[in-house]
């Protein structure tokens, strides 16, 4: 990596958000509303595994899907009904609408935002970007309609070694954004010419490395997961790396029966459900240095509730509905649409 450059020198955190947990009976009550909610709709819950649990579950339930955002996207794309409520974060939201412009799509919140994307405002990059002319421009998944409207490429941390590899292997240099760490790792496995954007997820930037190290005395036989938005000291103790997809494939694969896992613990939904025998541990965000939003789960996908997702459905409107102008959808389209491709193509 030969430069980087830090548009926001404060790292960017949400205020605290007190959820309302609801009793057995509520959580009943809303899961029954939104079924006949849905059906009414016409439409499908997309979940990402950062959602909680009973998201999840109610997701699949309802033949909806809980998925990666590259899956998402994909099964919004092909999915019959004519709305789609997206649990996740607002980039997933948006990337469904860019995809499907004449569905609805519904959020809980709109304010469900995230580190990177925030990191990464449109006006600024734009800026960057035309600064550098003989550079590709590829973009995280975790980014806004307006910064995938400014890419070459979109890309998920699923695709993106594959990817920066054929685009070095054409002679290309490379502007990567937002993520730093993921940025860094790709540029180490591939060798590729990357300038890279400096921000960071702020619950994958929470992992502790001499912390894990002292789980991993605990549980000498243990795998370690990593996902790549992680620091790369907590990468370098991994036995395994990749995206939530492959970190859940690799817990099913690996002949270890005990896992570590570095990612949000959202993903335990699923793991559990791919190997309900292996015992799994979340990786440490305590220890030195860790202070109170340290709970290895993303505040924004927190933002999902049954309750909300309820509302959604119910009351759409401003405060749910995702609204991008068609000349960005325009634009941001050619690049989402080289993902699918390329993801495609490798069967990934
Ligand atoms: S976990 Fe990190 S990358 Fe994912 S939505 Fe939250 S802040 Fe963004």
């Amino acid at each position: 990596m030969n430069e980087m450059f830090d548009v926001n020198a404060n790292n960017i955190h949400p205020l605290s958000t007190q959820l309302d947990r609801l009793n057995v009976a509520d959580i009943g009550y809303y899961r029954e509303k939104i079924k006949i909610l849905l059906q009414q709709n016409n439409a499908v819950m997309i979940a990402h595994y950062y959602t909680d649990p009973e998201i999840q579950a109610l997701a699949e339930e309802t033949g909806g899907c809980v998925a990666d955002s590259l899956e998402m996207a994909r099964f919004g794309s092909i999915h019959p009904a004519s709305t789609l409520l997206v649990a996740g974060v607002r980039f997933m939201g948006e990337t469904a609408k860019i995809l499907c412009p004449e569905k609805k799509v519904l959020m809980s919140t709109l304010n469900a935002e995230c580190s990177l994307d925030l990191g990464c405002p449109e006006e600024v990059f734009r800026a960057f970007c035309n600064s550098h002319p003989d550079r590709t421009v590829v973009v995280y998944a975790n980014t806004s309609a307006g910064v995938k409207a400014c890419a070459d490429w979109v890309a998920t941390s699923s695709i993106a070694v594959k990817l920066i590899e054929q685009l070095d292997s054409l002679g290309k240099k490379i502007i990567w954004a937002p993520d730093r760490h993921l940025g860094s790792y790709v540029q180490k496995q591939t060798g590729a010419d990357i300038l890279c954007w400096k921000s960071s997820c702020i619950v994958h930037d929470e992992f502790k490395t001499q912390a894990l190290k002292n789980m991993k005395v605990l549980y000498p036989h243990a795998a370690i997961l990593v996902h790549p938005e992680s620091p790369h000291a907590v990468v370098e103790l991994a036995d395994f790396v990749g995206s939530t997809t492959q970190l859940i494939q690799a817990a099913k694969t690996l002949q270890h029966k005990q896992i570590i896992v570095a990612t949000d613990r959202g993903i335990f939904y699923k793991m559990r459900q791919a190997c309900p025998d292996k015992e799994l541990f979340e990786a440490p965000t305590a220890g030195e240095g860790a202070n109170c939003r340290s709970c290895a789960h993303c505040p924004w996908m927190a933002m999902n509730t049954l309750k909300s997702i309820a509302d959604s459905l119910e009351y759409g409107g401003i405060n749910h509905e995702i609204q991008i102008d068609p000349l960005i959808i325009k634009k941001a389209l050619i690049p989402i649409h080289r993902m699918l491709d390329f993801s495609a193509k490798f069967y990934i």
